[in-house]
């Protein structure tokens, strides 16, 4: 945990911005490049973080304008909304807690991906061996943008699913039953707690929290199981990483494991640090629809049936 706990205090020094402006023949050039590794690729793995929902309206750990728009915002009085994402929390004041993940749950609900999920599962279908994603999200955007949920590897858990806080069994059972009414203004659920289907106990999201010693990792752990299935049956595989800082490091720790190319999208962060790939200064929408189309894959509007 002290990986996240480090990234907390960075949410709040957003000072470690290291990227240039590239010019337009730098980015073209860069474009280029993307596209050629996956030309050569037989595998896509699709690394995403928090920035990867941005253009889809989703709040990523930068952003501080306004209550909702980003975590490290406040309530009225000047308590840190991130509070509520900690496992004492959850015990103390459920209904803050729930609160703070019932608002996200209902507003994953209502979130459509943005259109460089649909690009980048069409660029992962070219590919002999197909495609894997890997996120810290657990927003499920994957899923709802026609992702096969066997191809995902959810490493911090999914807000679409629960588990019981007493830990009374090892089930983990989906949110879908559970509808969330919050008082935004004062990160509160007001309607009733969500119990454990079997014991009746408090149930909470399945996933990561800080100080989180209860969390079930059965689900994480059997995708990430699939998921080095998957990466020993590949030979060329290259990765395109979204939106992954080095606030909340996993993702960005995880690429560079691979020891493949690395194709790293990030308007803030784009460094690559050492690790062999290109470099993308830009959001994921931009840059994937700019990869996407010097592949010649998924333009909209165009049509391959005949007139
Ligand atoms: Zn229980």
């Amino acid at each position: 945990m002290s990986g996240i706990n480090q990234g907390a205090r960075q949410i709040h020094n957003q000072g470690g911005d290291v990227s240039r402006q590239e010019t337009p023949l730098e980015l073209e050039q860069s474009f280029e490049n993307a596209a050629k590794l996956l030309r050569d690729a037989d595998s896509v793995l699709i690394a995403a973080g928090a920035g990867m929902g941005v253009d889809s309206g989703l709040p990523d750990f930068r952003g501080s304008d306004g209550l909702w728009n980003g975590y490290s915002a406040a309530l009225p009085g000047g308590r840190p909304i991130l509070e509520a994402a900690n496992l004492h929390v959850f015990e103390s004041e459920p209904t803050f807690a729930w609160g703070f993940y019932g608002h996200r749950l209902d507003l994953y609900r209502r979130t459509a991906p943005h259109d460089g999920f649909r690009l980048l599962r069409l660029i992962g279908e070219t590919m002999e061996h197909g495609m894997f994603v890997f996120t810290s999200n657990v927003d499920g955007q994957f899923q709802k943008a026609g992702f096969h949920g066997s191809l995902i590897c959810e490493y911090h858990g999914s807000l679409h699913h629960l588990q019981c806080l007493e830990a009374c069994n090892s089930d983990i059972w989906s949110a879908n039953n559970f509808m969330p009414v919050i008082d935004a203004s004062q990160c509160q659920l007001v309607s009733p707690l969500p119990a454990c289907r079997h014991c009746g106990a408090l149930a909470r999201p399945n996933v990561l929290m800080f100080s989180d010693w209860n969390w079930n990792p059965a689900r994480k752990d059997q995708q990430e199981r699939d998921l080095m299935r998957w990466l020993k049956a590949v030979r060329r595989m290259v990765v395109i990483e979204l939106g992954a800082g080095t606030a909340i490091p996993a993702v960005r720790v995880f690429s560079g494991r691979t020891g493949r190319p690395v194709i790293r999208i990030n308007p803030h962060e784009a460094q690559l640090g050492g690790i062999n790939g290109v470099s993308l200064p830009l959001g994921a929408l931009e840059a994937v629809t700019a990869i996407a189309h010097r592949l010649g894959v998924g333009p909209q509007g165009a049509s391959a049936l005949p007139h």
